[in-house]
């Protein structure tokens, strides 16, 4: 069995402010701690269940070097490095393969938008106003599942913040596992379990994710027929940037999308759009 977890630090154990969240932050280092913590008691779930799983864990927050490898369980391999489209065009995902049997997703966020998420946001909080999958406004772990789909991976586990827990049900069914580490206050507070707890909380979970799997018990996602995946920014401007990226078309003064049978492919490109929509040019250009 294959297991891919892709990773994000909004909804790691523990997290609830931005300081916790980039290098420069006083608190950032025990952060990773923590969200280390979360990753490797998912993984000795799997290995409980699963000896032999291979599993690729993908950082996928910020510089995407947050992860403490030296701290990793050794079993599992990990994708380290920023998500400009020529290391990581998948983003999060980069490093899934049509091998993937499952996809776990630890430390996440809501979307976007969503009224009073702790720490919300889709992908770039200060350029994406909304991200639209099939028309339908969605956070990373819509966009994830809908890529993972296109490999064939189900998605079986996702862990963050009791604001995300309506999206992830959505994706994971009824069998699916949410872990919710904390509950959500508002967008920089929570009433946190404790790092001992909620490792308990996420092996079992992936323990039963893992059997429920190999029973055939998880809901298992078609891929989608035609992926359309739109980006609203918050200026027209990163819409003019964004568009020398290929295929990709404007929809409105502050939008623009692509489309493709493949999600993977459809979200190659937008991801393309959005890192040039972030190309700002020099200071004394402006
Ligand atoms: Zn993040």
């Amino acid at each position: 069995m294959n297991i891919f977890i892709a990773v994000d630090m909004e909804g790691a154990t523990g997290v609830t402010h931005h300081d916790q969240l980039m290098p420069d932050g006083k608190t950032y280092s025990a952060a990773c701690k923590l969200l280390t913590g979360d990753v490797n008691a998912v993984i000795e779930g799997i290995l409980a269940t699963e000896p032999q799983c291979s599993v690729i864990v993908g950082d996928g927050h910020g510089i995407m070097r947050n992860v403490i490898l030296e701290q990793l369980h050794p079993m599992a391999e990990l994708v380290v490095g920023p998500a400009a489209p020529q290391n990581k065009p998948l983003c999060q995902l980069e490093g899934i393969s049509a091998s993937a049997d499952m996809l776990f997703m630890v430390g996440y966020h809501s979307r976007a938008g969503y009224p009073n998420g702790l720490l919300a946001h889709t992908y770039v909080g200060s350029l994406i106003r909304n991200f639209r999958l099939n028309r339908a406004a969605v956070g990373e772990i819509t966009v994830n599942a809908a890529i993972a789909a296109s490999f064939g991976a189900t998605v079986g586990l996702v862990s963050g913040n009791s604001d995300l827990a309506e999206e992830a049900e959505n994706i994971l069914g009824e069998n699916g596992e949410f872990v919710c580490v904390k509950s959500t206050l508002g967008p920089t507070a929570a009433i946190c379990k404790t790092p001992a707890k909620t490792a308990d909380l996420l092996r079992e979970a992936a323990i039963r994710a893992v059997v429920k799997f190999k029973e055939g018990k998880l809901k298992s996602v078609e891929p989608a027929k035609v992926t359309i995946m739109e980006v609203e920014t918050y200026r027209r401007e990163s819409v003019d940037r964004a568009l020398t990226a290929t295929g990709l078309y404007r929809t409105g003064e502050c939008s623009f999308e692509t489309s493709d049978k493949n999600a993977a492919e459809a979200f190659r490109r937008i991801w393309s759009g959005i890192a040039r929509a972030l190309d700002e040019p020099a200071a004394w250009l402006r």
